[in-house]
């Protein structure tokens, strides 16, 4: 019997969930569906560079298991491109975190932080003290300007607006 799969948890919805190849049609396209925690682990581990500890943690998820889960989806992408066939970003065992996004005054470098871990000390890139709350945080789905961008930094999407 498989073992239950345990839930991650992930703070980036994103705004685009179909990609396909130009000028093949529908009917020849092969799909690849890329499930929103591998999406997650891509954006924590490719995009934001974090260690496979630090992402495991964010996404509450054992660090082997994040490994699997980022194998998953590298294969998954790989193979979209290679092969090209469409992919389609759905499904997965997740929740939504609810996070905090700080920006550096000094360096510009953006990152987020889940609600009740407190306000980071330093900027984890430049370790400034000159950090303030990313006001892309403000409002539920980060206000119109901000559309499409929820998974650039991470965590601007939430259910509550809620202030820290
Ligand atoms: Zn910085």
């Amino acid at each position: 019997m498989p073992r239950p799969k345990s839930v991650r948890r992930i703070a980036c919805r994103p705004e685009v969930v179909y990609f396909k190849p130009r000028g093949v049609p529908l009917r020849f396209l092969e799909e690849v569906v890329l499930e929103r925690d591998e999406l997650e682990a891509i954006r924590l581990a490719d995009r934001m560079g974090l260690y496979q500890e630090e992402a495991a943690g964010r996404m509450n998820i054992s660090r082997p298991t994040f490994g699997r889960i980022i194998d998953a989806a590298h294969k998954k992408v790989a193979e979209a491109l290679l092969n090209g066939k469409a992919l389609r970003i759905e499904g997965g065992n997740i929740e939504m975190a609810e996070e905090r996004n700080f920006e550096c005054r000094d360096c510009g470098h953006e990152w987020a932080v889940p609600y009740g871990t407190g306000r980071p000390d330093e900027c984890p890139w430049c370790h400034s003290l000159n950090l303030h709350r990313s006001d892309r945080d403000r409002g539920i789905m980060g206000g119109r300007r901000n559309r499409g961008k929820e998974c650039r930094g991470g965590g601007r999407w939430k259910r509550n607006k809620e202030t820290a």
